[in-house]
Parts: structure tokens; C-alpha cells; sequence
């Protein structure tokens, strides 16, 4: 019998894998390349020695697209607790800690601005905002924008970054995949053109509705895009995944989408598309002989 009895503790995996920490420098999770800060926000959170993508604030992606200053809606608007739901925590409490935190009343910010000229409707998701979760907040702001753009003939587009449908709101949340939907086939009937960004993660609900129909669906390189996680997969089909399942090149391969952009090129790229649909919508429509 031994005399002491050592107790193990498991190593804590790391929180931040992804995300940019405070301080002067970050190690590239790809590279391990010790990236300068300052250096970082120049690229726009792309590594410079291997392009690894580090994820984006909300309020970042709108400065990377618009060419200014942007006109922000509905950023007011907050969750109620309608099943009073508690899992590690009440939802409630959930929901304060992370408005504190991030300085938001939930997972997205809805604005208008100016992309090369372009007036546009943007949406764009906050990640650290319990997983960039799709709660009614997150489908109201996201429907009143598509809203918005038919009443003023404006373009839309929606950058994702979820986790999926928010699971503290239950049916309220797969609702706004219905409700966003039919909003965006309204938009298709008004002619105007919606682009789609995916970036890393689009998983759940935000994947199986408003992120995959796009005129144009556009990724970021390398990320993670899916419906269920690969486990589930594996586990329901009995079958090995193949290698970079669930990465944006695998699915441009196989016909999920239409482009993978690198985060530098990507504001052009969305440019070109408007530039290109919006020539359409001008066009005088045929006439009937
Ligand atoms: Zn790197």
C-alpha cells in the first residue's frame, strides 16, 4: 500500500485557442510564430507568415468592410427569459455576465454603411457572445435588416460566426430560422442580391438556414462549417470521416459553396459580387413579345 497517493489533476486545456489574448504579442496557433500585436491588426487578424485566420470582433468585421462611419439598429434590443431556463447557470445570469463582458445586448450587430460606395445591409455575428448563438434577438435584428434593405433597395450582407440556434431560448430560437428565411426570399422577390460570408465556426441552425442562401456563399479559408459535429456524424453513419471535413475548401469541392477568400482579399471580392448583381437589378427587365 503506498504511503502517499498522488493526485492527479487533468492539464486544463487552453480557453483561447482561437482568439486573440490581451497583450503586446500571440502565437500563432498554426505557426507558433510570435506575431507583434499592432503587426496582427494590420493584416486584419491574419498571420502573416501562414495566413492562419484568427477570429474577428463583430465591431471589426464592420471596420474591415465599411469604408467609414456606419449607422447601427436596433442595438437596444435584449433577451427575455421566456422558459426561465437554467443549465450550469440561469439563463439570466448568463445573459447579464456576457452583456458586461462584451459590451453588447446580444450576438450581432445590425448596420448600414457604405461598402466602396456601395449602401449596404450588414450583419455581422459576435462569437463571444455565448457562442454567437441565434436567439429571438439575433433573428429579429438579422430579419429587420433584410427589412430594411427592401424598403431602401440596399444589398444585403450577412457575415456568420454561431454556434447555432441559442438552446436557453428552445423552439423560440429554431423559429428565427423560418422567420429569416422567408425574409430572404422577400429579398429574392425584390430582385436585390445577399451575399453570404461564412467564417470560423458556422455550425447548427445559423449553417442550415440564412448562412447557406446566399446568392453568393463566400468562406473564409479554413474554417469550421457544418450542422451537426463530426462525432454525431460518425457516430450516426458508423463511417470514418474523410480528411478536412467540414472545412470551407472541402466544401467549395464539393459544391457547398461558391468561393474561399482570404480575410485581405475578402472586401474586394464582396465588391465585385455587388457590382456585379446590382448591374443586374439596373437592367430594364425584357420586354414580353
Ligand atoms: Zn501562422
Amino acid at each position: 500500500m503506498a504511503w502517499f497517493k498522488k493526485v492527479r489533476k487533468p492539464i486544463e486545456a487552453s480557453k483561447n485557442e482561437s482568439r486573440v489574448p490581451e497583450g503586446l504579442w500571440v502565437k500563432c496557433p498554426s505557426c507558433a510564430e510570435i506575431i507583434y500585436n499592432k503587426d496582427l491588426a494590420a493584416t486584419i487578424n491574419v498571420c502573416p507568415k501562414c495566413a492562419h485566420h484568427f477570429r474577428l470582433s463583430a465591431a471589426e468585421r464592420l471596420r474591415m468592410l465599411f469604408d467609414g462611419a456606419w449607422q447601427e439598429y436596433d442595438s437596444g434590443l435584449q433577451s427575455i427569459d421566456p422558459l426561465q431556463f437554467v443549465d450550469t447557470k440561469p439563463y439570466t445570469k448568463r445573459l447579464e455576465a456576457t452583456i458586461k463582458a462584451t459590451g453588447m445586448k446580444d450576438a450581432v450587430i445590425c448596420a448600414t454603411g457604405a461598402i466602396d460606395g456601395i449602401e449596404t445591409s450588414v450583419a455581422a455575428m459576435e462569437y463571444t457572445f455565448i457562442g454567437g448563438s441565434m436567439g429571438s434577438v439575433v433573428g429579429e435584428k438579422i430579419t429587420r435588416g433584410i427589412e430594411r434593405a427592401i424598403e431602401r433597395r440596399l444589398p444585403v450582407v450577412i457575415v456568420s460566426a454561431s454556434g447555432g440556434a441559442r438552446m436557453m431560448e428552445g423552439a423560440l430560437s429554431l423559429m428565427q430560422m423560418a422567420k429569416i428565411s422567408g425574409a430572404l426570399a422577400r429579398l429574392d422577390r425584390a430582385k436585390l442580391p445577399y451575399i453570404s460570408v461564412l467564417t470560423d465556426p458556422t455550425t447548427g441552425g445559423v449553417t442550415a438556414s440564412f448562412a447557406m442562401l446566399g446568392d453568393v456563399n463566400i468562406a473564409e479559408p479554413k474554417a469550421l462549417i457544418g450542422f451537426a459535429g463530426p462525432r454525431v456524424i460518425e457516430q450516426a453513419i458508423r463511417q470514418k470521416l474523410p480528411e478536412g471535413f467540414q472545412r470551407s475548401e472541402f466544401l467549395l469541392e464539393h459544391g457547398m459553396l461558391d468561393m474561399v477568400v482570404d480575410r485581405r482579399e475578402l472586401k474586394a471580392a464582396i465588391v465585385r459580387v455587388l457590382r456585379f448583381a446590382l448591374a443586374r437589378v439596373a437592367e430594364p427587365e425584357p420586354a414580353v413579345p
